[in-house]
């Protein structure tokens, strides 16, 4: 059970939700951080009294330190002070709820210092989900998912002594919003489109995610990570209510799920208090009321992203590392009107056959591959 914890990321779509699970369960907050939504970071800075406060945009930190000046509250700025904040004495949880792969650095540093890990950021075990977690055998660090799919999978694992015994996981896929669409359809979707998810309500970037269903292949890898399991493991469900957020299929053939409706806090207060259960207000599914729950196939010829990310997870290593690399920017591309839908994935692809692929890589292997793969994607556009 957590009781002091650090939010990376705390004015984002996780953060504030961790924010008022905090609330619900008495948490103390001892750190946050944000990138540049001053106005935020100081209202949740006055209201949860933190003793740190990063603001990786260094002329944000500067506003906020003024800003709190007649405070007691510590402000630092720069993106090396994330660690700072995820290796802060006295915090025993971590919440690594930053966009991108920026949370590779910190959430190694608080898995050194044997902090528990939860783990809403899954490019960090994308690009290196083997590193990572090792890491956490060797430090002893618990890493509990708040991804809404593998806290589904972890819940239903409680219990299982030995990992052998499951026979593969099912990973839900809404299927966004362009579900049951052609591809030529599909391709002529714009930025607003792609930022209409049906059921969740998320960041922009992982918003985009859904829509191509790369999210769905980042999370085929960030489970292959955190259960050590082969690709052919790990299967991908379109189930279009957000109700079933995974299952497990054990050796003897039964099949356990967790259900619910999508509402991220009950992942995020699980991550908080696990192995206990804490009392919560929220609604829960009423099952009487609940539309038919249906299953299908993913469609990987109109979204070729989830087959990308599956090449990624055979071939493993940096491919996996260079995919969401190039996935983080084109996407960004794509967010500033910058590239069409369909470019997303042929920019991600080109930058996949192009570089080539180090197999169990070292930390430096991984930063390179990074940002090599950024730097093929980005050749051609002015910054
Ligand atoms: P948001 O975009 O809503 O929030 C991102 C957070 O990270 C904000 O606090 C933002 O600060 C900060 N940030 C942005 N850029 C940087 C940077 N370069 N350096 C440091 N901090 C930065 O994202 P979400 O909350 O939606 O997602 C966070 C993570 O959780 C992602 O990895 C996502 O895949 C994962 N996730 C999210 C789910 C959801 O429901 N939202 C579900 C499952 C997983 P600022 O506000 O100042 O820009
Ligand atoms: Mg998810």
């Amino acid at each position: 059970m957590s009781k002091t914890i650090s939010i990376l990321g705390s004015t984002g779509s996780i953060g504030r939700q961790t924010l008022e699970v905090a609330e619900e369960l008495s948490l103390n907050v001892a750190a946050l951080t944000a990138h540049n939504n001053v106005n935020l970071a100081e209202e949740q800075a006055r209201k949860f009294r933190p003793r740190l406060v990063i603001m990786t945009d260094a002329a944000a930190a500067k506003d906020l330190k003024i800003r709190l000046a007649d405070t007691e509250i510590k402000v630092q700025g720069g993106i090396s002070a994330l660690s700072t904040a995820a290796t802060l004495p006295g915090v025993d949880t971590v919440v690594t709820a930053v966009v991108g792969m920026v949370g590779l650095k910190p959430t190694m540093a608080a898995i050194r210092e044997g902090k528990r890990i939860a783990l809403a950021n899954k490019e960090t075990l994308v690009c290196a989900g083997e590193l990572v977690m090792e890491a956490a055998d060797r430090c002893g660090a618990e890493i509990v998912p708040v991804d809404s799919e593998h806290s589904a999978i972890f819940q239903c694992v409680q219990g299982c002594v030995d990992r052998g015994e499951i026979r593969r996981l099912v990973l839900t896929c809404s299927g966004g919003p362009f579900y049951g669409m052609s591809k030529e359809e599909v391709n002529q979707k714009t930025r607003a489109d792609a930022l209409k998810h049906p059921n969740w309500k998320m960041g922009p970037k992982i918003t985009v995610d859904c829509a191509t269903l790369m999210n769905k292949g980042l999370e085929v890898i960030e489970a292959m990570r955190l259960y050590r399991l082969p690709l052919t493991r790990v299967n991908v469900v379109i189930h279009r209510q957000s109700i079933v957020h995974s299952l497990v299929e054990f050796r003897d053939g039964a099949l356990l799920a967790q259900m619910g409706t999508p509402d991220m806090r009950l992942p995020i207060r699980y991550a908080m208090t696990y192995p206990r259960r804490a009392e919560s207000r929220a609604e829960p599914l009423n099952l009487l009321g609940c539309p038919p729950l249906t299953f299908t196939e993913p469609d990987r010829g109109t979204f070729p992203c989830l087959r990308l990310a599956e090449v990624a997870a055979a071939k493993g290593g940096t491919a996996c590392t260079v995919l969401n690399a190039a996935n983080e920017e084109a996407v960004r591309l794509f967010l500033e009107d910058r590239i069409r839908f369909r470019e997303i994935f042929e920019l991600t692809a080109r930058a996949m056959t192009e570089l080539p692929v180090i197999h169990r890589p070292s930390l430096a292997d991984v930063l390179e591959a990074d940002a090599e793969a950024r730097r093929m994607v980005l050749k051609d556009f002015s910054l």
